[in-house]
């Protein structure tokens, strides 16, 4: 098999909702390849796992569910996070005990997948396990990867009227208080002695190519740059890495991603996104409305970034894909 038809090795880092989604686009896109490169590929994702959180005594992942459910085909589609066709009688049941915290609801569907994890996690079951065994019933198309096996939570530093600092976990800020009040600041704790999981460098490592979906480039992707050893891979991959960025006309398209930047004390902008990659970053889509970052080695390219569609999404990831491989070094040696 000569070299240009050889299957392509993508690896993505991904957060939950828009990561999937552009994800699921990527896939649509590589199916519907006539080059066999393409179409043969073979996808790795290197889920966030830093929203995670033990709720009800279960470990609810939430963006490896998300990408799970998504690309296996299990997602709302309405809602675009949780099971599809899901209810909710054992919130309801929570709820009727004045079960805390009650600002998450966990529906019933998905209930039976943080049961099977949390069981397998107590008999000693690693995350990256746990997660290949769920994905023996979704088969998402994938090979899905937690960034870590080991606890990482983002805590968030918020500002209490008397003056006093409260921490709470990323998911009380983000689903209970909407990420309206302000972050001082957000930790990933535990990532600085959080290992990567197994496969993870490798996947970095030996890819042809690496994607960043429009993913939140702080809680999402700069948790996963947060885990020891994972920067390092990303700065000395011969892959080129390419990025799509989650800010268009100077605001998150969906969601706060906004006030995580606040937090960090960088603009929402494109460029600003961009500079957070910067020791790695070849290449990144922007769209039409937005400055784009000017650096050199850094390849910019005006796409439309809005995944209104599968089909306008499967073009995103095309787009994505077309300047990784123009930017690949036997492409740039050529
Ligand atoms: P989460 O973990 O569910 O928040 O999902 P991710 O971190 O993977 O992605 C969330 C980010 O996706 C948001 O911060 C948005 O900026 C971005 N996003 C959502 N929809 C779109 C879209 O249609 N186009 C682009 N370019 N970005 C989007
Ligand atoms: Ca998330």
């Amino acid at each position: 098999m000569s070299d240009a038809s050889r299957p392509l090795r993508i690896t993505a880092l991904a957060g939950g909702v828009g990561g999937a989604r552009f994800l699921r686009g990527l896939l649509a896109h590589l199916a519907a390849a006539t080059d066999p490169a393409r179409r043969g590929a073979a996808v790795t994702v290197v889920s966030n796992t830093a929203d995670d959180v033990t709720l009800h005594g279960l470990r609810v992942c939430p963006d490896l569910d998300s990408v799970m459910y998504t690309l296996g085909g299990g997602i709302d589609e309405v809602r675009g996070w949780g099971r599809s066709q899901e209810t909710s009688g054992v919130a309801a049941e929570l709820a009727a005990y004045g079960a805390e915290p009650s600002w998450f609801t966990l529906g019933d569907k998905d209930i039976a997948t943080h049961l099977v994890r949390t069981r397998m996690l107590a008999e000693g079951a690693t995350l990256s396990e746990v997660t290949a065994h769920l994905c023996e019933r979704w088969r998402p198309g994938v090979r899905l990867l937690p960034m870590t096996d080991d606890v990482v939570e983002t805590h968030v530093d918020l500002a209490e009227p008397d003056g006093s600092t409260r921490r709470v976990h990323f998911q009380e800020w983000w689903v209970r208080l909407h990420a309206a009040v302000p972050a001082l600041a957000l930790e990933p704790v535990g990532a600085a002695t959080a290992r990567p999981a197994p496969g993870v460098l490798e996947a970095l490592r030996e890819a042809d190519v690496v994607v960043l979906p429009p993913s939140n480039p702080v809680v999402s992707i700069g948790t996963i740059l947060s885990v020891p050893g994972v920067r390092e891979a990303l700065v000395a991959t011969p892959a080129p890495v390419v990025g799509v960025s989650p800010v268009i006309a100077g605001a998150p398209v969906r969601g706060m991603a906004d006030a995580c930047l606040a937090a960090i004390g960088v603009p929402t902008t494109a460029a600003a996104v961009a500079g957070l990659y910067d020791d790695f970053l070849d290449g990144w889509l922007v769209a039409e409305e937005d400055e784009p970052p000017v650096r050199a080695g850094l390849h910019v390219r005006r796409r439309p970034l809005l995944m209104s569609s599968p089909q306008a999404t499967a073009d995103l990831a095309g787009a994505a894909l077309d300047l990784a491989l123009e930017l690949r070094p036997a492409e740039r040696a050529a």
